[in-house]
């Protein structure tokens, strides 16, 4: 991967780095290399390291620079989709008898793929609060190589202070892990923090347009790097070429779309705070949030996602998804459209009964950036 010049600003990189106009026309956007095979100048004679596009793929490439400019990394590897980059992660760094640190507000599926798959493995895990330093001191053991943090969390929007946890982790000999689904780099940056590894599904707000499914992982971690890059081909779960172009193609305007998702979520998240109905809103912008200093600390802003309770409770909660006219019912998050769901029977179905079960009167919204008076009007005659 090449260096790229520190004095950029995010925005100039998530347009340019990795994104060299095309060498044999000139196209100013990375085409799609639609191909599995490159043809060989003699055996062994590769044009630009390319063989097979499971091994790399130019399209990928470009995606894959850029990647690690954003988080400031130098590497970044994409995949199939955020899980195939956690596993991948997973199973690179850790083998039998083993142990991580699991957080207890987490995707679901993370959480699944940790305590269903990855255990029967011999890897063995603990849950803690990560937003709270004993709790992650007291979950350490020797066998400890890897703690999973994920701030903001999901649904809960829970806040860990990355520095903090990062010197924790190195005292302990494990590796810290950040899952920037929620804040994304243009936000948040873990690896300037002390992480070692960044996790991110590009589905969200990096794709940022709800049309292609694709993972991530970054480490300025040039040996760990190479490691994964070896475990991303040995195991072949990587970002098809027209997948790697969607996923660049909304990175390029990340920035203003985040800045949209942070300003309509904060004016939903005041709103919501001052209605009789909603007993209490979880968003880090919020002065009433426990993790408010924190965040302020380590973002840049607060995010688009905004998590609330229902006074009147599940079914309240429940009926209010049903409710919404331009808030879609749906999974998935960080697209230009704002969606609403009921994380108890949906995301999160997966953890009901665990440590990582979630209120059932909890209702989360991806806030998207459509004219945000159209979006409160939308609340307002939902909530009645
Ligand atoms: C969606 C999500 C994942 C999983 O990513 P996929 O692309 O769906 O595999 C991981 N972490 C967070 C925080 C997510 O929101």
């Amino acid at each position: 991967m090449s260096e790229h010049p520190s004095d950029q600003q995010f925005e100039t990189l998530a347009i340019h780095a990795g994104q060299e106009p095309d060498a044999a026309t000139g196209a100013v956007v990375p085409p799609i290399h639609q191909v599995s095979t490159f043809k060989q100048d003699g055996v062994g004679g590769l044009r630009g390291g390319y063989e097979y596009s499971r091994s790399a793929n130019p399209t990928r490439s470009a995606l894959e620079e850029n990647l690690a400019a954003l988080e400031g990394g130098r590497r970044g590897l994409a995949f199939a989709s955020g899980l195939a980059a956690e596993d991948c992660l997973l199973r690179t760094v850790l083998s039998p008898g083993d142990h991580m640190v699991v957080p207890d507000d987490a995707y679901g599926g993370t959480f699944r793929l940790i305590a269903k798959v990855v255990e029967r493995w011999g890897v063995r895990w603990s849950v803690a609060d990560t937003s709270d330093p004993d709790s992650v001191r007291a979950a350490l053991r020797p066998e400890t190589k890897l703690v999973w943090v994920e701030t903001p969390s999901n649904p809960l929007l829970g806040i860990t202070d990355i520095a903090m946890v990062a010197e924790i982790a190195r005292g302990a000999g494990a590796r810290l892990v950040v899952d920037n689904t929620f804040a994304s780099p243009y936000l948040q940056q873990p690896l300037a923090l002390g992480a070692d590894v960044v996790v991110h599904s590009t589905t969200k707000y990096m794709g940022g347009h709800s049309d292609v499914v694709g993972g991530a992982l970054m480490t300025s971690d040039a040996a760990l790097g190479e490691e994964l890059a070896y475990h991303q081909n040995a195991m072949g779960a990587v970002a098809g070429p027209f997948d790697a172009w969607l996923v660049m193609r909304g990175i390029k305007t990340l920035a203003v779309r985040m800045d949209r998702h942070c300003a309509n979520a904060a004016r939903i998240a005041e709103a919501l705070e001052a209605h009789p109905r909603v007993s209490a809103v979880l968003y880090p912008g919020l002065p009433s949030h426990p993790g408010h200093e924190t965040a302020a600390k380590q973002m840049r802003a607060f995010g688009g996602m905004v998590s609330f309770r229902l006074a009147d409770g599940e079914d309240a909660a429940v009926e209010l998804c049903d409710r919404t006219k331009l808030f879609t019912l749906a999974e998935s998050l960080g697209g230009v459209e704002s969606l609403i769901e009921h994380p108890g029977r949906m995301t999160h179905a997966s953890v009901v009964g665990s440590a990582l079960e979630v209120p059932a009167d909890l209702v989360r919204l991806s806030v998207g950036i459509e004219s945000v008076d159209d979006l409160l009007a939308d609340l307002g005659q939902a909530l009645g």
